[in-house]
């Protein structure tokens, strides 16, 4: 049976008042949302999208339908807290994270993602990206018209396509992976990668052992390095398969 050893770091950071970001670990299911809107209405719309994961994490078994309703779920709240609340119009979320389902009676993880929160993973010293960036950057870099590097300064870097709180709802990306003994995935909002390079997180990551160690150094980089937005980190370790 997969077990791990996990933890989770959220920060306001350096320049924002408030922190829109959320996240939620527990044994079989991980997650971060990244809120947007004015006033903290973002911060509601994170926050309402990580109780629904919670929700979700009371279920004796996740399966992939049951992530899939659940960012269904999260989005009507958050379209129904937007519609009571006129603070709230305009609200939404990014809502990524990872989930141990049952495949074919094996465990597999299943990695959901709506928005430009980012999972990786980390194994046999290489970091990889495994969802896609929901953003207006990420279909300029797809259709050839941007390298990765410029991206990363592009002035509609922060434009998500897809986020909770929008009509009709937005579809998740699901994708199954085996996991693997000694496998390190990073669950992160765009205030970690906005801030490091993919070489300076993987340094982290290869130099560090304690997930609690990980995340709390990730936190102190982003913000050493402008902490302009946000930053969360949620570190998962498979321990045994
Ligand atoms: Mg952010």
């Amino acid at each position: 049976m997969l077990s791990v050893r996990w933890a989770q770091a959220s920060d306001v950071g350096r320049v924002r008042q408030v922190n829109e970001d959320a996240c939620f670990g527990s044994e079989r299911l991980f997650a971060v949302a990244d809120g947007m809107g004015g006033h903290a209405a973002g911060d509601v719309a994170s926050q309402l999208a990580i109780a629904a994961i919670e929700q979700l994490a009371g279920q004796p078994e996740i399966e992939v339908a049951d992530l899939l309703a659940t960012v269904q779920l999260a989005n009507a709240q958050i379209l129904r807290a937007a519609a009571e609340q006129p603070a709230y119009g305009g609200m939404g979320t990014t809502l990524t994270g990872l989930a141990v389902v049952q495949v074919s009676g094996r465990e597999h993880w299943a990695v959901f993602n709506v928005g430009d929160s980012r999972v990786y993973r980390y194994a046999e010293a290489t970091l990889r990206q495994l969802t896609v960036d929901h953003s207006a950057v990420q279909e300029l870099v797809d259709a050839g018209q941007l390298t990765d590097s410029q991206a990363r300064h592009h002035p509609r870097r922060n434009v998500v396509t897809r986020s909770l709180g929008s009509d009709p709802a937005p579809l998740a990306d699901v994708e199954l992976y085996e996991p693997v003994l000694g496998d390190r995935l990073l669950l992160c909002s765009d205030g970690l990668t906005n801030e490091l390079l993919d070489a300076e997180i993987a340094q982290v990551l290869q130099v560090l052992t304690d997930p609690a160690e990980v995340v709390a150094e990730l936190v102190r980089r982003a913000n050493q390095s402008g902490g302009r937005d946000n930053t969360t980190v949620v570190v998962v370790d498979v321990t045994a398969t």
